[in-house]
């Protein structure tokens, strides 16, 4: 064995062992993939720099829970996700106009939520159909969310678009089409916003955990799960939600899990139901699309609750997080303007 390496990598390039970097600001660390037997891990350990070595077992290693007892917390400002209060995060499936959005955040913030979604460059599955209306929603987004000071979560469809994109957003979602774009998840890596990263709609829970594991690599620690329905046989509903893997999810990794009931079933009137199911499997949130008038809504107005659906959510809410004793952060805010 080599010895008399003075650095971790020194060791790691004598012994030929196959291994990754990740500046992960908090804790940079070194992933080992190869094999290591335990007089190669005795020798890492007595090195000063080596505060703890960790075994994993998985394919995914800084996703996992065995790297990362306690859940992650990710901040944006004050806010937090995958903390003391599940989040909810709502807002229509594409900005329309500032009249819509504004509409939307204003009742929105008036029931005490603090996340606004919005697509502005749209992934659609006809070229036809609505894009989005690009940087002018990305601008829309950033002005009627600081007017009601609120965070925006929107959509960054490619790498080409990622500073554009970083110039409104505070969260960055990846969309399920792009789970699978490992090129691009790296380049999350590099940036220090939380990324919303949606199931791929036909990935397994392991290359889910492995598409965040690209994110982690490159040093972002700030990675949201989102499970968003998958595709199955089923056509009665738009995708079938997967709350096993919520569920599951919670225990094997470490970061937050949310869930889009929205995207999940298609069907507005499915939404409440799967988002009171949600909570009680333990997702850490939920995003609802909402919209003031879903009738006439340019994109996914079937899946997208009104005003009268969406306090009749909140009532649902409102159930389950008392019987869990775990209440929403949209409650937290309610009581806090009552006792100002
Ligand atoms: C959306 O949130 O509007 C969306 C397009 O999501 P997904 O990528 O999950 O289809
Ligand atoms: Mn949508």
């Amino acid at each position: 064995m080599a010895e008399g390496c003075p650095t971790v990598e020194d060791f790691l390039k004598a012994e030929g062992l196959t291994y990754h970097f990740a500046p992960i600001p908090s804790n940079p660390v070194y992933v080992i993939v190869s094999y290591i037997n335990d007089t190669q891990i005795q020798y890492l350990q007595s090195l000063k720099t080596v505060s703890k070595i960790t075994q994993i077992g998985t394919s995914y290693q800084l996703a996992s829970r065995k790297w990362k007892k306690n859940p992650t917390v990710i901040k944006t400002g004050s806010l937090e996700i995958g903390g003391e209060y599940p989040v909810l995060i709502a807002g229509p499936c594409a900005v329309e106009s500032e009249q819509q959005l504004y509409d939307i955040a204003s009742f929105l913030s008036k029931n005490g939520i603090k996340f606004l979604r919005g697509g502005a460059y749209k992934p659609r599955t006809s070229p036809y159909s609505f894009q989005g209306m690009k940087k002018q929603g990305l601008e829309l987004l950033r002005k009627v969310a600081n007017e009601f000071d609120m965070k925006v979560v929107t959509e960054v469809l490619d790498y080409s678009l990622l500073d554009e994109v970083l110039e409104y957003a505070d969260i960055l979602q990846v969309g399920t089409r792009n789970m699978h774009n490992y090129q691009f998840l790296k380049g999350l890596g590099k940036v220090d916003k939380p990324v919303l990263l949606k199931r791929g709609l036909s990935a397994t829970i392991e290359e889910w955990l492995l598409a965040a594991e690209h994110i982690l690599l490159g040093g972002n620690e700030k990675v949201i799960l989102c499970e968003r329905g998958i595709r199955t046989f089923e056509t009665a509903t738009r995708n079938t939600l997967d709350l096993s893997a919520v569920a599951l999810v919670k225990e094997l990794s470490h970061l937050p899990v949310i869930v889009d009931p929205s995207q999940g079933t298609g069907l507005s009137k499915l939404i409440a139901p799967l988002s009171v199911a949600a909570i009680a499997v333990g997702s850490d949130g939920l995003m609802v699309e909402t919209h003031n008038d879903p009738d006439n809504a340019l994109s996914d107005g079937h899946q997208s609750v009104n005003f009268s659906q969406f306090e009749e959510l909140l009532h649902q809410l409102r159930n389950i997080s008392r019987l869990n004793n775990r209440p929403f952060d949209f409650e937290m805010q309610t009581v806090n303007l009552r006792t100002r």
